[in-house]
């Protein structure tokens, strides 16, 4: 790797403050999705690590809650402009694991930066409560403090950014924790460790864990030092680690797959839906959670939408995301490429048109050419299930609710968008989607300040926002008498 900074290139993990091989010896190949290419490797840890770390995590626990949440945003800052510091190798590592452009590499590092500077903040606000009491010599009082040892398991689709909003209000209120990132996407996790090592969490307060998923997320869960799990990735994985948690009673914040609805309506800013569209869709080559996954276009405006659409589909430049002309880089993987196929020639089956795109690009490898396809009905498996590739299915509506209908008809609840101009309509529609994310007349809703997160099989929890804080910390009533 081309790094100024080569120290952040770690191939070992960081626990209880200290760089570690696993105990067996054993590592995982880590490849750049782009070339296909080894570009190293990480440490297969277990659960016997995995208890190091928890058990690092726990030693730290009573020091760490006890500083003052000034105490601790001072380290959160310090981390925060390290990373800023050295933004320019951390894309690099980013593009080379992941393979997203490097202009959204940085784009996600810094996003992630925003989470770390927010909670550094929001921390210093945790306030509690005094209720009066029904009785004339008591007094209620209540109080949040940190929940405890927090497991976060994170996923390769931003491998910066969501673990910097998981640990950001963690450590901010006062708990440690032990990371599991995705075993493609590992260098982004173990560079961010390097640079709080260098920031100053004291040992065993920031810990990155490599290795086998189900051992790793078997001991988190279940070891009764963990107080808290939170997890993004696949509602498949989200529903074992529920279950796994199941046996101590863990509070969990889920993070889960989404199956977007993006309607257009026919008082909408056609030019816009089209830029919000693209945004929404293809980011990442359409890996996001939060990624359009149905465009229900109105039936008096779908062929100049389709038409328009198009257009800027064919400007999309897929390559490898180290090239600077690149705006679409390659799918994580062939098991990927695989799922994008068969969703396609499923949808054509089912009597879907390709608009554009509809097979792997001439690159080979882990490519697939942006794709449009009109004309998709509901007997297409794509209507039903998350792509999480660089495929726009496009359906024709004609009336409020019946597009509402199709909108909710789905077991997720992430994120959903639509456009229009007329105020009563975008309230009503507003209401009526459930999702726990509505965006109106964008096709970017994410930032700190909102409060991230899915109803139904989407997820529980929130993430970013005061709201994110919530989530890793415990309400406690003291009841005061004899006054
Ligand atoms: P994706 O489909 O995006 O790869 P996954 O849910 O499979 O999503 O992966 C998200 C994260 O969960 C990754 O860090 C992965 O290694 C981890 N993971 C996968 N299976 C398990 C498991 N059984 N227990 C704990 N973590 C898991």
């Amino acid at each position: 790797m081309e790094l100024k900074n080569k120290s952040l290139f770690r191939q070992e993990c960081f626990v209880g403050g200290e760089w570690i091989k696993s105990i067996s010896g054993e590592t995982i190949d880590v490849d750049n999705p782009a070339t296909q290419s080894s570009i190293g490797n990480v440490p297969k840890c277990g659960s016997s690590e995995t208890e190091t770390a928890i058990n690092a995590a726990n030693d730290a626990f009573q020091d760490w809650k006890n500083k003052t949440a000034k105490e601790r945003s001072i380290i959160l800052k310090k981390w925060h402009d390290l990373i800023l510091e050295n933004i320019e190798d951390l894309a690099h590592i980013m593009t080379v694991e992941q393979g997203k452009p490097l202009a959204e590499s940085k784009g996600e590092i810094l996003m992630g930066t925003t989470y770390i500077e927010f909670y550094a903040e929001e921390a210093k606000r945790v306030y509690g409560d005094i209720i009066p009491d029904p009785l004339p010599d008591r007094r209620i009082v209540v109080i949040k403090q940190p929940v405890g040892v927090v497991g976060a398991i994170t996923p390769w689709n931003f491998p910066s950014t969501m673990i910097t909003r998981k640990c950001a209000p963690a450590l901010g209120v006062g708990c440690p924790v032990v990371i599991k990132p995705a075993s493609q996407t590992p260098f982004s996790a173990l560079a961010l460790a390097v640079l709080a090592e260098q920031a100053g969490f004291p040992k065993g307060v920031f810990n990155v864990i490599t290795g086998s998923a189900n051992e790793i997320g078997k001991e988190l869960t279940e070891n009764p030092i963990v107080k808290k799990i939170s997890f993004t990735g696949s509602t498949e994985v989200g529903k074992i680690l529920l279950k796994q948690s199941s046996s101590t009673v863990k509070k969990v914040s889920m993070e889960l797959g989404g199956h977007a609805p993006f309607i257009v309506f026919d008082d909408a800013n056609i030019d816009e839906a089209v830029t919000g569209a693209i945004t929404s869709k293809f980011r990442n080559s359409g890996q996001t959670c939060i990624c359009a996954n149905r465009l229900f276009v109105h039936e008096k405006v779908y062929d100049e939408f389709l038409e328009k659409f198009v257009a800027e589909v064919a400007k999309i430049k897929v390559g490898n995301g180290l090239e600077s002309s690149t705006s679409s880089g390659p799918l994580i993987d062939q098991f990927s490429l695989e799922k994008v196929q068969d969703h396609v020639n499923d949808a054509v089956n089912t009597g879907a048109k390709i608009a554009i795109g509809g097979d792997i690009h001439s690159l080979g490898g882990n490519f697939y050419k942006p794709t449009v396809l009109s004309h998709v009905t509901t007997k297409a498996k794509i209507t039903y299930e998350e792509t999480f590739g660089p495929v726009a299915p496009i359906y024709k509506f004609s009336s409020d609710e019946e597009v509402i209908n199709l909108a909710n008809d789905t077991p997720f609840g992430l994120a959903s968008y639509f456009f229009a101009r007329d105020i009563g309509r975008i309230w009503k529609v507003a209401e009526a989607l459930e999702y726990g994310i509505v965006s109106v007349n964008t096709g970017l809703p994410t930032k700190a300040e909102i409060p991230f997160g899915g109803v139904k099989e989407s997820g529980l929890g929130r993430e970013g926002s005061r709201y994110g804080l919530d989530d890793y910390l415990e309400i406690k009533y003291i009841s005061m008498a004899g006054i």
